[in-house]
């Protein structure tokens, strides 16, 4: 067993890995809310909130991180004396050692996030991003010796470029003349000062997702051989159809819209779900949004979705469905408990140096009323 000393930062890492800070909304405040890096992790323990009640017990269950879906804080606090539910659990968290992180919409963006986990539970075939993300994709054009060409490559495509869908290092190159006149204090790579230089170079092409940006750009340094590398980078329209909000999928035989409804209640462990008139269609499309997920109506109608399932909707949104679909509203901790088990899914396939648990504390703030 790897007895390695693990620190909060090598888990986060991980975590970021695979679903990036970049990705989360503009509201969001997902990352590490409390805690110091370098800590080293004793557990971890997964929950949906993060409660005062998370935080007790993760000091019962001797856990020092918390990874939650949802942040405890969202906007900046002021005063710290225990006025609310959000200061208190922050100074308990604090007061134990407790350090909390929360990744959220970036865990819904993410293929193999939030999302999926619910389309799983829903045994959806071929699930994929209800609507993908446009401006996270970026273009770098770089220039460089043809006899170089292979090894410049080889560091872009392990700095992640060129990864697309399916497919891994993906680029494009064509051949060209590069001309320069090395002054000044240049030391130049190929030529001599003051004499204009002609050199047989490819122009090559890479795509990769802007969060990696930084460290494709680090790549693409050391391994070209230019003193001055050229290159453009560009940010494209293009969708990213790996990343973006609510999936997609099928189930593998339709049902009637009963036996829907049924099966749905069963996969979700539902006590109850609000819907939309019924159409008396058999039910085989479904878009799914955990949370609140309303926003993507429209793109679930335009996909042809017999059922949009996902929470939070008010009154007067249930009108929008219009009979060209059924909204059922499932509750939004029904929707997302079960990130909880991604969560521990995710950590226990990488680390095994330490504990990670799933909060056994349900915390939704929801009660339902049965008047029998
Ligand atoms: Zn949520």
């Amino acid at each position: 067993m790897n007895t390695e000393r693990m620190t909060i930062k090598d888990i986060t890492n991980y975590l970021e890995q695979l679903a990036p800070l970049s990705y989360q909304a503009s509201y969001d405040n997902a990352g590490l809310i409390v805690g110091y890096p370098q800590t080293e992790v004793t557990g971890v323990l997964a929950t949906l909130d993060c409660t005062e009640e998370i935080i007790e017990e993760a000091i019962a269950r001797n856990c020092n991180l918390i990874v939650a879906h949802h942040p405890i804080v969202f906007k900046g606090l002021k005063r710290f004396n225990g006025k609310n539910y959000v200061e208190r659990a922050v100074m308990l968290a604090i007061k134990n050692d407790i350090a909390i992180y929360a990744t959220h919409t970036n865990l819904d963006s993410v293929k193999g996030g939030v999302n999926y986990m619910i389309a799983e539970k829903l045994g959806l075939e071929r699930p994929k991003i209800l609507s993908p993300q446009k401006q996270i994709l970026k273009k770098l054009v770089v220039f460089v010796p043809i006899e170089n060409s292979q090894t410049v490559l080889d560091a872009l495509h392990s700095a992640g470029a060129g990864q697309i869908g399916e497919y891994k290092n993906c680029s494009f190159r064509v051949e060209g003349t590069g001309a320069f006149t090395p002054t000044g204090e240049a030391n130049p790579h190929i030529g001599t000062l003051h004499k204009p230089e002609e050199v047989r170079e490819n122009r090559l092409e890479v795509i990769f997702d802007s969060h990696l940006e930084s460290q494709i750009l680090r790549a693409l340094k050391s391994a070209h051989p230019y003193e001055e590398v050229a290159y453009y980078l560009s940010l494209l329209e293009n969708e990213n159809q790996e990343v973006g909000s609510g999936v997609i999928g099928t189930l593998s035989n339709s049902l009637s819209e009963k036996d829907f409804l049924n099966y749905l209640a069963e996969k979700m462990n539902l006590q109850t779900l609000r819907h939309t008139p019924l159409r008396g269609r058999e039910i085989k499309k479904i878009a799914v949004c955990g949370g609140a997920g309303g926003f993507l109506l429209g793109d679930a109608i335009r996909q042809g979705a017999d059922v949009f399932i996902t929470a939070d909707y008010k009154y007067h949104e249930f009108f929008d469905a219009d009979n060209q679909i059924i909204i059922c509203d499932i509750g939004h901790y029904e929707s997302e408990v079960y990130t909880k088990d991604l969560i521990v899914r995710y950590l226990s396939e990488k680390f095994s140096n330490f504990a990670v648990l799933k909060s056994q504390v349900n915390t939704n703030p929801v009660r339902y009323f049965r008047n029998l």
